[in-house]
Parts: structure tokens; sequence; C-alpha cells
């Protein structure tokens, strides 16, 4: 048996690339060992205490970010707009809802994909499956389909890379909230973008109205921001994962949090056994057909000593099936003596293809699932406590609907997306103006 940080390796492991030279991965795996960790212990447990406030009812969680993070789309502009896009959404759950919001990025290390088959077929041509820009690249050819374990470190790379970008706008006076309206990008006659504006307009007034009562805006001008991906591929999760010297705890540094996903969720399973001795905030995602025991087991094995900002349930039921599967969950959480965090991830449940070949999702769906999230919650007496979303700060055209009405022959003037369609910009903003509307009935 296989103590600590290296049981998992005894258990069951779905979702890992094939690598075609093991040697050659087990180098990489090494290389990263020996690189210097993401993030820090300390805003590690900061988290966890941010976290806890949202799973008492005192704070909210946004989470948000691309699907799967590419290495071309590390660019500055890029990076840019999707931060801006969180701040923008925060600021409107913030000032909507009068709640503190907790930013978080799906950024700096959502590089790996779980997918349903391990290969794909195209006319007679069947290649490995895209398993995210850390394994293989997505172009449909023998020699980019075949795993890398190079990209193990490119992966890194880009992760710090864009985390240096983050902490230079949110540090760096950009997050400033005297700078509101700068953030705003788009196009201005969109309904979402002048509802923004006008709420900006009514910030700006009321940090004036504070600053001539002689408030100190010190804390305005730089905003903590969080990292987060899928805790997927083990060679990339492992090496990451290092010993505090000052604590002798281990904790995963390649991001602030980590989640587990749909698929590898099994409570026997080598994921939830990893994460089992990583001492992150950790959350894992919950489909439809999630019973009330497995979530109890859950708990049990992710959060031993029931503390408030471990564990977060990201829930991804589907807008249909929302009203009738969450209930179930939230009163056997109720009953117990544990206190989860729970997030409505309103895009997984909520896949859909179209006739022109597109996979898309309703925005009226998402919004539904929101919806739904919120009165599973009113009706149990539970904190609805946060929103997990794909989204870019980009005018993609990948979701139908909201007010840009995108329709299913708009998609394809721009789709960019290698694998689940994202919100855009303004779809976001939409989005966030109605959670601020449901917070307040809260
Ligand atoms: C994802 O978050 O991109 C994802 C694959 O989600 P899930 O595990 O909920 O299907
Ligand atoms: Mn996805």
């Amino acid at each position: 048996m296989l103590a600590g940080l290296d049981s998992w390796r005894d258990k069951a492991i779905k979702q890992q690339p094939n690598w075609p030279n093991a040697a050659a991965a087990s180098k990489a795996s090494a290389q990263l060992s020996a690189l210097p960790p993401l993030v820090s212990p300390s805003e590690v447990n900061r988290l966890r205490t941010r976290l806890a406030a949202a799973a008492r009812g005192e704070a909210f969680l946004l989470q948000g970010g691309d699907c799967a993070e590419t290495f071309v789309d590390a660019t500055a502009e890029k990076i840019r707009n999707r931060v801006k896009t969180v701040l923008q959404m925060a600021v409107i759950l913030t000032y909507g809802a009068s709640m503190p919001v907790i930013k978080m990025g799906r950024m700096a290390g959502q590089f790996a994909k779980p997918r349903s088959s391990d290969t794909e077929t195209r006319n007679d041509v069947t290649l490995p499956a895209y398993r995210g820009d850390i394994v293989n690249s997505f172009e449909f050819t023998e020699e980019a389909r075949t795993p890398d374990p190079k990209r193990l470190l490119e992966a890194y790379q880009t992760a710090s890379s864009t985390l240096t970008m983050i902490q230079a706008f949110t540090q760096g006076g950009f997050a400033d909230l005297r700078q509101v309206h700068t953030w705003n990008h788009g196009f201005r006659s969109n309904p979402a973008n002048q509802r923004y504006e006008q709420l900006a307009r009514e910030i700006d007034r009321a940090i004036k109205f504070m600053i001539a009562c002689g408030a100190d805006f010190e804390e305005m001008k730089r905003t903590e921001f969080y990292t987060s991906h899928e805790a997927l591929l083990m060679d990339y999760e492992r090496p990451l994962t290092r010993i505090d010297p000052s604590s002798g705890t281990a904790f995963n540094l390649s991001s602030h949090f980590q989640w587990i996903g749909e698929r590898t969720r099994d409570i026997d399973g080598a994921h939830v056994e990893f994460m089992a001795n990583v001492r992150n905030p950790i959350g894992v995602k919950l489909g439809p057909t999630t019973t009330a025991d497995d979530m109890l087991r859950l708990i049990d094995r992710l959060d031993p000593d029931r503390e408030p900002g471990r564990l977060t349930f990201i829930t991804r039921m589907g807008a249909s099936r929302i009203r009738e599967a969450l209930p179930p969950l939230l009163e056997a959480a109720k009953t117990s003596d544990a206190l989860p965090l729970w997030v409505t991830d309103p895009m997984h449940g909520n896949g859909m293809t179209t006739k022109n070949g597109y996979k898309t999702r309703r925005f009226d769906d998402v919004v539904d699932e929101v919806k739904g999230f919120f009165e599973a919650h009113r009706q149990v007496g539970t904190f609805p406590g946060g929103i997990h979303i794909e989204l870019t700060g980009d005018d993609v055209t990948e979701c139908l609907g909201g007010t840009e009405h995108i329709e299913e022959a708009t998609l394809e003037t721009r789709y960019e997306s290698l694998c689940d369609p994202r919100l855009n910009h303004m779809q976001s903003l939409e989005l966030a103006f109605l959670v601020a509307a449901e917070l307040r009935e809260r």
C-alpha cells in the first residue's frame, strides 16, 4: 500500500492519456517536481477562509473561464478580456447584492479535458481524442493527436505567464474600483452594456461620496483573484503538490483550488483518493444521477473534519432536472453535520448539438438552471453560494440567445472554442445581472 500523496496509484484511474513513451512522461513529471510552485500555501489558506464565509451565506463565489485554455490563446489581450469580464460580473454582483464576491478564474491551468471516448473517428480515420493542450494538439493528424509529455512543461510555463498577467492586472491598479468604466468593452449599444454603464455611474457617485466623507480607499485599489482548474491529469497535479515546510502539510500548488470532474468522482477512484490528501479547498462536480448517499460518502472521504470552506459541490444538473434532482441532496446535507459550499454550474447539463453541427447551449437554459438552483435553496433553506461558468471576454458566438439574439445560423460567424461553448462577454454580464437579482431575493 502506498502512503499519503501516492496512495492514489493503487486505485483505478480514469481519463489519463496513453503516453507513447512512458519514460518520457516520467521524466517530464520529474522536471515539473523540481520547478517552483505556482501559488503559495498562505494564499490557498486564505481562499479556504473566504469559501467558508460563502458556505455560511456571507459571500458568493464567482468562478469562470474557458472550458479548455489553449497555449495559443494565452495572449495578453485574451487574458485581459477574461479578467475584465470576471471583474465586471463581480462588480454587478457585489453592488447588486451587497455581498462580498470571491473571484476565481478557470484559468492558469485549465488545460486537461476528460473525454467520452479515447479516440475520435472522422470518415475512415481514427486517432486519439483531443485531451487538452497539456496532452496533445487539436488538429486532426496523427502527429498532432499523439500525446506528447513535453506539453506538461509547456502547460506549466503557460500557467505561469497567465498567472503573472492576472497578478499584474488585479494588483497593479487596474482592478481599482475607480476604474469600473474602463473594464467595459464590446458594443456600447447592447442593453447589457448600457445597464453596466449605468451601474458604473452609480458606483462612481457612491465612491465620490465616500471619499468626500473621508473614507480610505487603499483597499479598493486591488482585488484578490484566485485560480482553479479540474484536477485531472495526474502527471501534472502530483509533481506540483508540495509539502509546506512550515506546517508539514501537502498542498496542490498548481492553483489555489481544484475540482474533481463528473467523470472521475468515483468514491474508490484515484482522483478522490489523491484530493483527500491535499489541504486545498476543493470542489466536486455533481451531475443529475448523484444520490444523497454518493454525496454523503464524498463528504466523509473529502471533508472528514467538517471544515467549512474545504469542500464545494458544483452541481450541473441540467435545467430540466435541477428542480427535482437538487433538493434531496440539499436536504441530506442540511441534516448532516457538514456545511459544503453549493455552487451552480448551469453549463454542463445543458449541452446540445444544432442541425448545422455546432455544440452549443441555450442562454435561456443556462438562466433557467440558475433560477432552479436558487429555488431549490429557498425551498430547503440552504445557501446558494456561487456560480461556475464557461465564459470568454470576447464577442464569440458559441451559445444561443441572449440580448444579441444569437441564432443557429450565427454560430459559425465566430465559434472559437475547441471544447464546450462559452458565454460571450455580453451574455456573461446579462447573467450577472440576473444572479444579482436572485441574490437580493435570497
Ligand atoms: C468541465 O467543467 O469542463 C467539465 C468537463 O465538467 P463536468 O465534469 O461537470 O462534465
Ligand atoms: Mn466544459
